[in-house]
């Protein structure tokens, strides 16, 4: 079977280059050049995964995010005009999976895809039943439970809403309990080897996850060793 690829992006010329580089690489690529249009064919068609600007008429691509909602699986790269912070974080935040700068290189671009999509096949792996043993795939710290199997985390019985990445990097730390990773490892473990970005992603991951759990329910989960990476201890 082969990879859909929705690409949604305004400018003509780019759109074409973008899906004449994917049609070539196998993928089978849709187009939508605004983020109404977008809405609505990620919301009716089943793409393994999107390619969505950020600037678009109608809706912007963050917009067009928020509506496909926490429930939507199909993983989301970013295309930011420029180097804006704001956007990525929010991006991320609203679920996208990564984020790629505009001007970028095809065989950047190409490579997040393929990080995205094994990914994304490793979360439904995770996921399978058959695979993951129902008290190995339960991990706990203080009133937190990381369940593999349902996909779920929650604090005292409440629900805490993660990302893909969000969820590998605290089952990363969780099923590492008092051993420091560096964010290189961490960076591998949930981005996979051949991740092109920064290490400071581990950073904007640790710092949402320390946002929805050690603010939330008031703890210290997540430590920070200076120089070396993070941990969690059993204490
Ligand atoms: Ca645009």
């Amino acid at each position: 079977m082969s990879t859909s690829i929705l690409v949604v992006e305004d400018e003509e010329k780019l759109a074409r280059f973008v899906e004449l580089e994917l049609v070539h690489e196998g993928y089978i690529v849709s187009k939508a050049g605004d983020g109404r249009l977008a809405l609505e064919m990620a919301t009716n068609n089943s793409y393994d995964l999107i390619l969505l600007d950020i600037m678009l008429p109608g809706l912007n691509g963050l917009e067009v995010l928020r509506r496909l909602g926490p429930d939507f699986k199909t993983p989301v790269i970013l295309l930011t005009a420029r180097d804006a912070v704001m956007d990525k974080v929010a991006g991320l935040d609203a679920g996208a999976v990564d984020y790629i700068t505009k001007p970028f290189a095809i065989e950047e671009l190409l490579a997040r895809i393929r990080v995205a999509l094994k990914l994304h096949n490793k979360m439904i792996d995770s996921s399978d039943t058959n695979k993951v043993d129902k008290e190995e795939g339960i991990y706990t710290w203080k009133g937190l439970k990381l369940d593999i199997k349902k996909h779920l985390v929650t604090y005292s019985g409440q629900e805490i809403t993660l990302t893909n990445r969000e969820f590998l990097m605290l089952e990363t730390l969780l099923s590492n309990l008092d051993i420091v990773l560096s964010r290189e490892t961490l960076l591998e473990k949930v981005c996979g080897y051949d991740y092109v970005g920064e290490t400071n992603v581990v950073d904007v991951y640790i710092r949402f996850l320390r946002t929805k759990i050690d603010e939330t329910f008031d703890v210290k989960m997540i430590q920070t060793i200076r120089g070396v990476g993070y941990v969690i201890k059993s204490e």
